[in-house]
């Protein structure tokens, strides 16, 4: 999309804000070197609240990097790799942590079967994950005093019981979810969603995108409702290879342009997209690798007419999501829609009643 108020500009194109920083030119070696799907994979690592020494166990565990008598022998620092427990096994990271049968008593006291993964996940890093997705901070700690109980019988043959080890990683996860603010993450509490009925006289443009990962087969698409969550007219278009930034300020573009064309001036634009609710928004950034759509949107809430940009969960913007997926698997670029789809009606029945949706 072009728009004459934007001039032709070199740009740095690691960045979609078109500015270098040794950062982003970081990200873009690392992108180049196409180990993105091993490196981004484990952002959920850094990302925990938990201290870092944590955080490089779980790293260490999730690369059967920890010195297991296996990985021991291996690097030719033992003459077995038996377990030192049990000594009927080869000590893997998951025999050491949840197979040997000296470590059962640890998890069943904790109640390990009450979660049917738990015994069958046999991949580590899967284990991990959903240890840490189902139970939360009290798995990390009672991985960590297994490994440290294990550690202290091996070296200074100091028994560690199962009644000391739940005790200590019991305070160790209430320690860590204080200290940073978090219950734990075993105890999700579930926030109630729904679409938000909007004052009098006021259209609500509900917008999405829909892409493939960041960078695959992309779509988008919206709909205008009345007050009362009444379907006026919907569209969707579909793009190829995009990114889900450009996509949602496309269907920002074009729902705004079909909401004047309708002739509606009280438009309430509402996106779960807070980056493109910033740069609608905020101060234009000629080098940003969208800036002429952006100066489109721009152009488009200048005229004489009301636009408000709000931001809304993706709960609440469900319609929407399903108008965007549409796009993606459509042919046009874009398609005007007067009546809703028959998919969509159970959507728009749900947010017209105030059903909430469990925000997981
Ligand atoms: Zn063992």
């Amino acid at each position: 999309m072009v728009n004459e108020a934007i001039l032709d500009c070199v740009t740095w194109k690691g960045a979609l804000d078109g500015i270098y920083t040794s950062k982003s030119a970081y990200l873009w070696i690392l992108d180049l070197e196409d180990v993105d799907s091993q490196s981004s994979s484990w952002r959920w690592v850094r990302k925990m609240k938990i201290p870092q020494k944590l955080c490089f166990f779980i790293w260490l565990l999730c690369h059967s990097a920890i010195p297991t008598n296996v990985l021991r022998v291996q690097r030719h620092c033992a003459l077995s790799n038996m377990c030192g427990h049990c000594n009927l096994e080869p000590e893997f990271v998951l025999h050491c942590l949840r197979d040997c049968h000296k470590v059962h008593a640890v998890w069943d006291s904790f109640g390990a079967d009450n979660f049917a993964w738990f015994w069958l996940e046999n991949n580590i890093v899967k284990w991990i994950q959903k240890g840490i997705n189902d139970i939360g901070t009290r798995f990390i700690t009672i991985i960590w005093w297994i490994w440290r109980a294990r550690c202290d019988e091996c070296i200074s043959l100091q028994v560690i019981t199962t009644q000391m080890v739940m005790h200590w990683a019991s305070m160790m996860a209430s320690d860590i979810d204080k200290c940073y603010g978090v219950s734990a993450v075993s105890v999700k509490q579930v926030r109630w969603v729904s679409w938000v009925f909007p004052i009098s006289n006021v259209t609500v443009l509900n917008v999405d995108e829909s892409s493939l990962g960041n960078t695959g087969s992309a779509g988008f698409g919206g709909l205008l409702r009345q007050q009362h969550g009444e379907w006026i007219c919907g569209f969707a278009g579909h793009y190829g290879i995009s990114n889900n930034i450009h996509m949602e300020l496309l269907a920002i573009f074009h729902g705004l342009e079909l909401a004047w064309s309708r002739g509606f001036r009280e438009v309430e634009c509402r996106s779960d997209c807070l980056e493109a609710l910033a740069l609608v928004q905020g101060i234009m950034n000629n080098f940003y690798a969208y800036a002429s759509l952006i100066a489109c949107i721009k152009d488009v809430t200048s005229r004489d007419w009301h636009v408000t940009f709000v931001h809304t969960l993706r709960e609440g913007n469900q319609c929407a999501d399903y108008m965007a997926k549409k796009g993606a698997l459509m042919d046009s670029s874009l398609e005007v829609f007067d009546t809703s789809p028959a998919g969509l009606c159970s959507l728009l029945i749900a947010d017209a009643m105030g059903t909430s949706f469990p925000r997981i």
